[in-house]
């Protein structure tokens, strides 16, 4: 099975090795026989319903930001057809707050985003910086973590009703406050998490990489077959005990 992957503004969207999760999940899909297709969409570049199995974005500076807002805006009804047809995505930081519907920057500018995610985001004075864990149970099964590492102005508001990636063991989060982190809409994942965030959260790559195959089948999300992850526990282990430890201070 060949997935196909929609890499969106990788030219400008990529901090913190954010285009290190498209390694990850290369490398993962191929031990278990599934090949990546990975197509990069720039600017003027809209994908068309059914193209993507999987489409990703990593973060950016408010001035990359600035720089693909509008295009990422006028995107924005392919990009919801897309997810309302069970394509998987995961969106990075920068990216995951202009799959909401704007980031305002600390000047107030405001930034239009591809009204995917049912949320808003507003920056604000301090940058919330440093590891973050995270305790997630949208796949079912007993809560998994996540550990990584953010570094933003942007405070996230989710919309009523709208469901978090997970709540925060250690860390700022969305905004600090709410002690929730990212949101998780149909198989669309948006995160503050760098890292990059995969190569220490092995499952998560998985659980993505088996919806992004549902959506190739039109079946269910495969079991895949488990792997030799020793190193990538460790890097979790390490990652986990930092935020515990420093994570979620200015
Ligand atoms: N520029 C955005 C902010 O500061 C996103 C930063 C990022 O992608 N790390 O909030």
């Amino acid at each position: 099975m060949r997935l196909r992957v929609g890499h969106l503004y990788p030219d400008y969207l990529n901090i913190y090795a954010d285009r290190g999760n498209i390694a990850v999940f290369a490398r993962r899909a191929a031990l278990r026989g599934l090949e990546l297709d990975v197509t990069a969409i720039g600017l003027g570049e809209t994908p068309a319903q059914g193209d993507y199995d999987l489409l990703y974005v990593g973060g950016g500076q408010d001035r990359e930001q600035a720089l693909i807002a509008p295009d990422i805006a006028a995107k924005g009804p392919a990009l919801a057809e897309a997810v309302a047809g069970g394509a998987a995505v995961l969106a990075v930081c920068g990216g995951y707050q202009l799959l909401g519907r704007f980031y305002r920057d600390r000047y107030g500018s405001e930034l239009p985003g591809a009204a995917v995610l049912p949320l808003h985001t507003v920056a604000g004075e301090r940058r919330m910086i440093g590891d973050v864990l995270l305790e997630c149970s949208f796949a079912g099964g007993p809560p998994r973590t996540i550990a990584g590492f953010e570094n933003h102005a942007g405070r996230t508001v989710l919309d009523p009703g709208a469901e978090p990636l997970g709540r925060v063991v250690a860390g700022f989060g969305n905004d600090g406050s709410t002690g929730l982190e990212g949101c998780i809409l149909g198989r669309a994942i948006g995160t503050y998490l760098h890292g990059p965030l995969l190569p220490r959260n092995p499952w998560l790559a998985d659980w993505i990489l088996a919806q992004a195959a549902a959506h190739r089948s039109g079946g269910e999300p495969p079991e895949l077959a488990p792997l030799d992850d020793r190193l990538e526990a460790e890097a979790h282990a390490v990652s986990a005990e930092r935020a515990r430890a420093r994570g979620g201070r200015y």
